[in-house]
């Protein structure tokens, strides 16, 4: 068969058990495909920590970056010593205190300057699959795969927008082909660094919380795949976040554009950019659960199977604010919404969702809560004369809101459907904010109060997906 890259995430190479779980997955795939690439998270946890290591030097907090600095030597030592061959050992514990000492000098330089850059940051948070990848490639070593460990700063080139790094995809592409390819036709399984990628001068940069998963897709791309694999701790794509709707069920079959939107809407089991690279070379990708790996899983494929109309899942985006730009006198001024959209990019926040009343008295949008303050400065500025004019009433900010967003195929086509969604939180007295039907047809978003958000969930997933008859 051809070329696989599978991704597994932090929780399957977070334990011994997990570990064990994933080799026995990698043994089963590398005897069936010409070509396989592992792309490894860190532990989970791990990313969480080095973050605050960081955060605890910039505050001057030297006693609590030390502590997590040795917890995380402490549990990397651990995992090796249960789960590496002996004679490997020595060696990889070295690489390890080799990297958390530089963590510790990093830490300490912070320390005293009193403040990280997001370069710094990245360096940092990259820590994480740094390490499990090499400790993963030597676990399979162990079990006698020819195995090697490769750093994603050697392949994934990226911009230099640190913390959230786009890939510079035909410099990728080069790279993997003069790296990666050989290795894995020389029958070696590379174990490759998830999350992280590089500048062109050399810099350490990441794709974003949780962008292993994209990762695995880039290297998809550019070693052009037959399938990508992402294992994870649930059987699949599910009706809606198993942690709030514990009767969610598996998904079978979605398309790109559903899951896409699912992502983006709040579904953290994949990374919302992950079906960019794939989606244009049509490669499939699969959600399977490594601690339950005959389970078949998530298949996401081009195009959508099921009943148009239908709605398949719901998820929850927490932590927003809803602003709002309001005013009697809006009528009558051109470009209202080109100048409030331009003033709100300009303070690099993204809009979730937007919503206008048709009578045009107001614009609603959805961003980030921690966005918020900035953009309201950004806007009474902008919009400096049409307040004093009195054209504009009032820029404000309602926080503590929630995005819940019902995604299906064919909705804007069906009528009944947003009604029947409507109809589940209004029986719930759910109030909503505001309401948003989806650019890609396939979703429909309410804002409604954070307190409300469980609720709405439940709701609309008992109502709508459960009981769609
Ligand atoms: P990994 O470390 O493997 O990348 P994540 O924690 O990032 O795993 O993503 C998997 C988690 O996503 C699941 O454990 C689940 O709690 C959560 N999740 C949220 N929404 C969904 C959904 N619709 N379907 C499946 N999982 C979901
Ligand atoms: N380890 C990174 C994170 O926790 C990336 C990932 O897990 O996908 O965000
Ligand atoms: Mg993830």
């Amino acid at each position: 068969m051809g070329t696989l890259v599978m991704k597994f995430g932090g929780t399957s190479v977070g334990s011994v058990e997990a570990i064990h779980q994933m080799a026995n997955i990698v043994m089963e795939q590398a005897g069936r495909w010409n070509r396989l690439a592992v792309v490894v998270s860190a532990m989970s946890g791990v990313t969480d920590a080095l973050i605050r290591s960081s955060r605890a030097a910039v505050n001057g907090d030297d006693e609590t970056y030390r502590a997590v600095i040795a917890d995380l030597r402490a549990h990397h030592y651990q995992v090796v010593e249960a789960t590496v061959p002996e004679r490997e050992r020595a060696e990889l514990l070295a690489t390890i205190d080799r990297l958390l000492d530089g963590l510790a000098a990093f830490c300490h330089s912070i320390h005293i300057l009193g403040e990280a850059t997001p370069r710094a940051m990245d360096a940092i948070a990259s820590l994480g699959e740094r390490l499990s990848a090499r400790i993963i490639a030597a676990v399979l070593r162990g079990r006698g795969l020819k195995s090697e460990a490769v750093d994603t700063t050697e392949l994934i080139v990226t911009d230099e927008n640190y913390q959230n790094a786009a890939p510079l995809m035909d410099k990728t592409r080069a790279r993997v082909q003069t790296r990666l390819i050989p290795l894995m036709d020389a029958g070696v399984v590379p174990i490759v660094t998830g999350f992280i990628g590089a500048t062109e001068k050399g810099a350490i940069t990441t794709l974003g919380r949780g962008g292993s998963d994209y990762s695995a897709a880039i290297l998809a791309d550019c070693t052009d795949a037959d399938e990508v694999w992402i294992w994870t701790d649930v059987d699949g794509v599910m009706t809606a976040d198993p942690r709030i709707v514990p009767e969610a069920r598996v998904i079978s079959t979605l398309s790109y554009t559903e899951v896409s939107e699912l992502a983006y809407f709040g579904a953290k089991v994949l990374h919302p950019k992950t079906v960019l690279p794939v989606v244009q070379r049509d490669i499939p990708l699969w959600v399977k659960n490594t601690f339950n790996p005959t389970h078949p899983g998530t298949r996401i494929v081009r195009t959508s199977v099921g009943t148009a109309g239908r709605i398949k899942a719901v998820t929850a985006i927490q932590g927003m604010s809803i602003v709002t730009v309001e005013g009697r006198g809006m009528i009558g001024v051109p470009g209202i919404a080109a100048r409030t959209f331009s003033a709100v990019a300009q303070q690099g926040v993204n809009v979730l969702m937007i919503s206008q009343a048709s009578s045009e008295q107001s614009i609603c949008f959805v961003i980030p809560a921690d966005g918020a303050p900035a953009v309201i400065r950004a806007l009474e500025e902008e919009m400096a004369r049409e307040l004093v004019r009195g054209d504009i009433d009032r820029i404000w900010s309602r926080d503590d809101v929630v995005i819940i967003t019902a995604v299906g195929t064919g909705l804007r086509d069906t009528p009944g459907v947003a009604a029947r969604v409507f109809g589940a939180l209004g029986q719930a007295g759910i109030n909503i904010i505001a309401i948003a039907q989806g650019s890609s047809e396939c979703s429909i978003s309410m804002v409604v109060d954070a307190k409300d958000a469980v609720n709405a969930v439940r709701e609309i997933h008992k109502e709508v997906i459960l009981n769609a008859g």
